[in-house]
């Protein structure tokens, strides 16, 4: 076991929340903070894929909210690192949807459909706000044919189900950009990372190299107490710090693989387990050769299905990377545990047979396919946090809320912005602010307690003889002084 180091802080998770909330503390002098990431990388659900001969995004893909009159700062980090996006449009989607026998339905149907489905929505959000309680299933006039199930599942699962307005159109803009470069999504924080972490000096992206950062350490236990907080890793090292920011996703909080000694305060483990986790799944097929239409309005398309959610939404990648030959097409929740748990080539036998049914026995077979698996990844366990749609502030305010010297952060703290990279990135920021205004405090009482000490020492200091006078600081106070001032109730922490 190695020995336990103490810094002043420790961040557990090297997602964009972590890396942005130790970025902010180092800006505010706060430089021991030492960086604890369960992965081999940092980037969390920013990750990037090379697959078929491009970069994919395996996790968040969009900066959605842009072109608004407040600028998203993701965009803004994107810009300054001229980062390669392309704007998604997805107003034609609802017109390129396909029957089992590849017949497109006549956009009269299919805008009937929507406007159907967009009906039924707006009556069940109506009735869940009159009723928590309330079970969509429930609804007489729901979705029950595949191309109302189709839509149904593009209104809830696809876009994100949340109340209008929504809060990152509103204040962002409702443009989103998909990003299409080399570097990946995970660039960005590649580029914080480099402004307080000592990196080597390669051109485009420098190594870490930083020892605040370590990774492959997997946060098994957190001891607090009112003096600090030790942390234990899988492989047996202890660290030891005044504080710990927690940015690992409310997925992984539901699980046992961090346990809390003392236990967190049931208003807090409530909380955790009230919030839902949206599993949504991007898997990537490569083809010899394109087969799907291409051009203005044709970059989403939509399979109905008499199950809903089954291969429904597809994209082709020929607008950001031309000629990559690539699609990929959503699951989500039910459906994308259901294929994380059999093999890639059972999923591929399975979008194989449903873009046959679109475009014909005779296009070519798939020559690669890449699944990722967030809901079986112990270090994510879901993609991201799904507020029931009429939350109750007081549930967001309990997951955000520190308990004694362990803050919580992440995108399901964002009350506004969860489940999005810019919560992630603001949460981080939020979190960092609100701890430094708490160290703040209890420097102040600490320097209020240690004059409170310091004067009844100092009047004493003629009448006693002492041998190092020069050497009253904290440290160094007389153990008859020490006992008595622990008797008159002088915080544990300050002696
Ligand atoms: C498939 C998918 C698609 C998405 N699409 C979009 C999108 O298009 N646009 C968008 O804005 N957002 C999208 N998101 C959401 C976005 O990716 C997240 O909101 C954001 O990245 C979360 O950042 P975070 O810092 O809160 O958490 P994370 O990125 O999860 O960071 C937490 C870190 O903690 C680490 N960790 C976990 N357990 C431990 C432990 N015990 N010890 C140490 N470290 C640990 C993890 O490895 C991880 O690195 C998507 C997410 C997914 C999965």
């Amino acid at each position: 076991m190695e020995n336990p180091t103490r810094c002043s802080v420790i961040v557990v998770g090297a997602g964009i929340s972590g890396i942005t909330a130790a970025k902010v503390l180092s800006e505010n002098g706060v430089e021991d903070v030492l960086i604890l990431e369960a992965a081999d990388r940092i980037g969390g659900r920013i990750r990037k894929e090379e697959f078929g001969g491009v970069t994919v995004e395996l996790g968040a893909g969009w900066i959605a909210g842009v072109g608004g009159k407040q600028s998203n700062p993701v965009w803004e980090l994107a810009r300054q690192s001229n980062l390669r996006t392309c704007l998604s449009d997805y107003t034609h989607a609802r017109y390129n949807i396909y029957d089992h026998s590849g017949k497109i339905f006549p956009s009269g149907v299919a805008a009937d459909s929507y406007q159907k489905a967009v009906e039924s929505a707006i009556q069940n959000l109506r009735n869940q706000k009159s009723n928590p309680d309330f079970a969509v299933s429930e609804t007489p006039s729901g979705p029950k044919s595949p191309i109302e199930l189709a839509i149904d599942f593009i209104l809830h699962d696809f876009e994100m189900a949340e109340v209008e307005p929504i809060p990152t159109y509103v204040d962002f803009g409702e443009r989103e950009f998909l990003v299409a470069d080399e570097r990946g999504y995970e660039h960005l924080l590649h580029k914080m990372a480099q402004t307080f972490l000592f990196t080597s000096e390669e051109e485009e992206e420098g190594q870490i190299l930083d020892t605040r950062l370590k990774l492959n350490k997997v946060v098994r236990e957190l001891q607090h107490s009112r003096n600090g907080v030790v942390v234990k890793t899988e492989d047996g090292c202890v660290y030891e710090a005044n504080y710990v920011i927690l940015s690992v996703s409310i997925g992984v909080l539901q699980t046992r693989l961090i346990s809390f000694s003392p236990p967190l305060p049931r208003w807090k483990t409530e909380a955790i387990s009230n919030c839902d986790i949206m599993v949504y799944t991007k898997v990537f097929l490569k083809f010899p050769h394109k087969f799907w239409p291409c051009g203005p309005g044709k970059e989403f398309f939509i399979y109905a299905h008499e199950r809903r959610g089954y291969y429904t939404f597809w994209q082709h990648m020929e607008n950001a990377y031309p000629g990559s030959n690539i699609l990929v097409v959503t699951l989500t929740n039910g459906e994308s545990k259901r294929i994380e748990a059999q093999s890639d080539q059972e999923t591929m036998n399975e979008a194989m047979e449903v873009l046959r049914n679109m475009f014909g026995s005779d296009i070519p077979d798939a020559t690669d396919i890449l699944v990722p698996r967030w809901w079986n990844n112990r270090f994510q366990r879901g993609s991201y946090s799904n507020y029931p749609i009429y939350v109750n502030h007081q549930l967001v305010d309990d997951i955000k809320a520190s308990v004694g010297r362990i803050f919580f952060t992440g995108e399901h703290t964002s009350e506004k912005f969860s489940g999005y990279v810019h919560g992630g990135y603001l949460s981080g920021i939020d979190t960092s602010k609100a701890l430094l205004e708490e160290m703040r405090k209890e420097n102040e009482k600490k320097s209020e307690n240690q004059s409170y000490i310091m004067e009844p020492l100092l009047a004493l200091r003629g009448s006693l003889t002492l041998t190092q006078p020069e050497n009253l600081h904290k440290f160094s106070i007389p153990q008859q002084l020490f006992l008595h001032s622990s008797k008159l109730g002088f915080p544990e922490a300050i002696l």
